[in-house]
């Protein structure tokens, strides 16, 4: 059984950045994770194990950007960066009142001001693929390091532990079995000319646009891959997913734009020969959300001749 976090700090903020050897250490297994449940592409271990290892041994969790990141205990924001420089991207730092310190990298934006205290389980950030200067520097996901009892400064950045051994598990839960995923797969003959330098929405069959939906009820996980194949490309196209989050009526209250994969002309440019393109995405879906893909013509008179849809899902 786990151990609830431990000693509680008063509000103040003052000597955050300093190491506090009376706090306890001992956090095992109370840790939230940033986005529940989800799929992990790379382990700490994964990360250590790199040629050359992470300058920062962390956990990947794979979700769509913009997917609600929550805070791992109570504690307090000591570190805040906006910009996309460097190949953490965007970051929260999280001081935790056990004295343990926890990053979040790669993040599309924060929602909680540099000294906020926050609270275990509360929404700090939405995740991202930021990093090296650019938005799309990583594939989507969130990379959450974790260093006991001291800053990353203090204890070196290399020297985190795995966050993972940290994180909180239902007790009661019986033992997972491997899901066994749905295999997806249709082939929709769309046949459309696209208008030049805008987003267009793709269908995936004659009466859908959507990928991927999850509801308050159903989580959906899964790896999609869309396939493009088109006519009169002499410069190219894009394609990239949208995520929208719905409100309760089903009105789409926000929309989050996932990397942009361009498809640039190939040697073959005469009017009947085809370009393909093709669009691969990991997700995770949580509370009222769907994806759907759009298609960016770079030059007149592209037409899109088929949209082959694929996708690997489990729900829960
Ligand atoms: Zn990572």
């Amino acid at each position: 059984m786990l151990i609830a976090a431990g000693t509680v700090v008063g509000a103040s903020a003052i000597g955050w950045d300093l190491f506090s050897p009376g706090l306890s250490a001992s956090a095992a297994g109370s840790y939230l994770r940033p986005c529940g449940d989800v799929r992990i592409s790379s382990s700490w271990q994964g990360h250590k194990n790199r040629n050359p290892p992470s300058g920062e041994p962390g956990t990947d969790y794979a979700v769509v950007t913009g997917t609600q990141i929550r805070a791992a205990a109570n504690g307090v924001i000591v570190d805040r960066k906006d910009s996309t420089t460097t190949a953490t991207g965007r970051y929260l730092a999280l001081r935790a009142d056990d004295g343990n310190y926890i990053r979040y990298l790669h993040l599309q934006s924060s929602t909680v001001p540099l000294g906020a205290r926050v609270a275990r389980g509360q929404v700090i950030a939405y995740s991202g693929a930021s990093g090296f200067g650019s938005d799309t520097g990583y594939g989507p996901h969130v990379h959450v390091s974790l260093w006991i009892g001291g800053t990353p400064l203090q204890l070196g950045f290399t020297n985190s532990v795995d966050f993972e051994n940290y994180v909180e598990v239902d007790p009661y839960e019986p033992p997972a079995e491997d899901p066994v995923p749905t295999h997806q797969s249709t082939t929709f003959r769309w046949n459309a000319l696209l208008p030049d330098d805008s987003w267009y929405r793709v269908p995936v069959t004659a009466q859908s646009f959507w990928l991927a939906e999850s509801s308050a009820s159903i989580k959906e996980t899964g790896d999609l891959t869309i396939y493009l194949a088109a006519t009169g490309v002499t410069k190219g196209f894009q394609i990239r997913v949208l995520a929208q989050s719905l409100d309760s009526s089903g009105a789409v209250v926000s929309t989050s734009p996932q990397p942009t994969v361009e498809v640039p002309a190939t040697a073959l440019t005469a009017a009947n020969s085809l370009t393909y393109g093709e669009y691969s995405l990991p997700y995770f879906l949580s509370g009222p959300l769907r994806l759907h893909a759009q298609v960016r013509a770079l030059n007149l008179g592209i037409r899109v001749q088929q949209v082959v849809f694929k996708k690997n899902f489990w729900q829960s």
